[in-house]
């Protein structure tokens, strides 16, 4: 690792991959990623990345009609169509590049239909889409010349410098932490699943980007527009690992059944087990709330159990792992949260409101979404508003150059006090009372002084610097930002 560079891209997601795609040999670009490359919600994906690739039957206007819908209305449309016109040329810059994705014997793209889509619109490779694409973006940018990609490398602080740029505190794998100077800096650190204690999210997922740019002041917008999901795995030992069972298993037939065997969707919405997310999952709540029994269950034993294998092959291993055989077995499930709409604020060019900083993917606020996400849209938004992030900094390096630092940088250190153990469970429980699928505003009212109590204690400068450390912050800022803006809207 050098000292300086052009720019600094924290996370190796699909948003940090693919911005660093951008940059050509003059522009010097260090990519980390606090563990291992491949390891973040990008690959995650299952279903895939939403597109109008299929003009005959398809067109923009359907496609922000059916994330309108979605998001409330809540939307910024400017935003929404820079990202649906120019979203299609990126899904075909990846195919260019070397991403499979599932297609016909003629070699076109097969479109598949997702929850909330009027149109066959989702390119999607089998049902690890994240996975493949994120394959084959860190194959293509390990080539780069000018990219530096480290893994096990902990951003732990970021200042600006009093001449332009920033200062980031970077904690190497051995422990070791230094100081990197860049004049532009893109944060691509994704979503705040972990600060919850049911998501389908990666453990990298804690909102440290979102913590370190608001209290570099940048503005974050919409945090508390948090989509929850129906159907989380719920495994028997708590301790095991929850994952996202797709839509598609109940797009291709599944039924939700509770503790009593009995199915229930439909009692409350005449949509049934295809109504949205949101809406189903605060359905599976009342129905815990009526029968007084927390176990639910997703029932897919009529179909074939070839054409289940073949369909869902990830999810079937995942399941098996678990003793679920979901060929013959009700799948145990419940609602997870899932994904973050709001985030760090910025305009069309990823730009937020501290000059130099960039945000992209799940830790940005677009506006794309709205106050609910439509199924695939996250993976076109990282690639389309990252791509633009970078060639806003060519264009600023070209004109203004790189400015030099100024200032000393101030460096955490690794020796200290130790962390208080079971800070990040109080949190965690503090969410799941106040802000789970259904906000309790008078849960949220209690609770925010105990946060606020915990973020006092956190700030201490004496604390050891560590990864628990940076996580336990992120948790208890999240939860802060969440509950004000809770407390504020009611
Ligand atoms: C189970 C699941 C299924 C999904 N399915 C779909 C789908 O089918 N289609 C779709 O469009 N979207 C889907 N999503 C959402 C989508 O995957 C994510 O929104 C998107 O991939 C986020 O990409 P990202 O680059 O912003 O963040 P991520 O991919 O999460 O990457 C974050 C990166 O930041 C790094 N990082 C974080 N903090 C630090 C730090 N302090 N120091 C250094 N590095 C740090 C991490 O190590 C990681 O490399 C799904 C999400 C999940 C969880």
């Amino acid at each position: 690792m050098k000292d300086k560079y052009d720019v600094v891209i924290v996370g190796s997601g699909v948003s940090g991959l693919y911005a660093a795609l951008q940059f050509d040999e003059e522009i010097s670009v260090l990519v980390i990623s606090k563990r291992e490359l491949s390891l973040s919600n990008s690959s995650l994906a299952q279903g895939g990345v939403a597109a109008v690739l299929d003009k005959d039957n398809d067109n923009y206007k359907l496609h922000i009609a059916d994330t309108l819908i979605a998001g409330g209305y809540k939307n910024d449309l400017s935003a929404l169509e820079v990202l649906v016109t120019e979203g299609p040329t990126d899904v075909l810059n990846l195919r260019e590049l070397g991403v499979k994705f599932d297609s016909d014997s003629q070699g076109n793209l097969s479109m598949t239909l997702e929850g909330g889509h009027s149109r066959h619109r989702i390119a999607h490779h089998k049902d690890s889409t994240g996975r493949e694409i994120v394959r084959r973006l860190l194959e293509v940018v390990a080539e780069k010349p000018n990219v530096e990609l480290l893994e096990n490398t902990l951003l732990c602080s970021l200042q600006k410098d009093s001449g332009g740029g920033f200062w980031l505190s970077v904690m190497s794998e051995g422990g070791e932490i230094r100081p990197v100077f860049a004049p532009y800096v893109i944060l691509g650190t994704g979503g705040i699943g972990r600060v919850f204690k049911y998501t389908t999210n990666s453990a990298i997922a804690t909102g440290d980007g979102i913590t370190m740019a608001y209290h570099l002041g940048a503005k974050i917008k919409n945090l508390s527009y948090i989509q929850f999901h129906p159907t989380g795995f719920a495994p028997k030992d708590a301790t095991r690992e929850r994952f996202l069972i797709s839509e598609a298993v109940r797009g291709e037939g599944a039924v939700l059944r509770n503790a009593d065997g009995e199915r229930f969707v439909g009692n409350y919405d005449e949509r049934g087990e295809l109504a949205p997310r949101d809406v189903v999952s605060r359905i599976i709540m009342q129905e815990e709330r009526r029968i007084g029994k927390g176990d639910f269950y997703l029932d897919i034993t009529h179909k074939d159990a070839d054409f289940i294998r073949n369909r869902f092959p990830m999810i079937y291993e995942k399941c098996l792992e678990e003793g679920i055989d979901m060929t013959k077995d009700w799948i145990p499930i419940y609602p997870t949260q899932h994904y973050l709409m709001g985030g760090i604020n910025v305009d069309t060019k990823a730009r937020t409101s501290v000059s130099g900083l960039y945000a992209v993917g799940e830790c940005s606020h677009t506006g794309i979404h709205g106050r609910n996400r439509l199924a695939s849209n996250s993976l076109l938004e990282a690639l389309v508003f990252s791509r633009r992030a970078a060639t806003d900094i060519i264009v600023n390096i070209r004109v203004n150059g790189s400015p030099v630092p100024k200032d000393e940088p101030a460096v955490p250190s690794a020796a200290g006090k130790p962390l208080r153990s079971g800070i990040r469970t109080a949190i965690r429980d503090i969410l799941q009372e106040a802000h789970f699928v259904t906000l309790d505003i008078q849960k949220a009212k209690e609770n925010l002084p105990r946060i606020e109590e915990m973020m006092r204690e956190l700030s201490d400068e004496g604390l050891a610097m560590s990864k628990d450390l940076i996580e336990a912050r992120s948790a208890v800022t999240v939860a802060y930002i969440v509950l004000s803006e809770d407390i504020a809207n009611s």
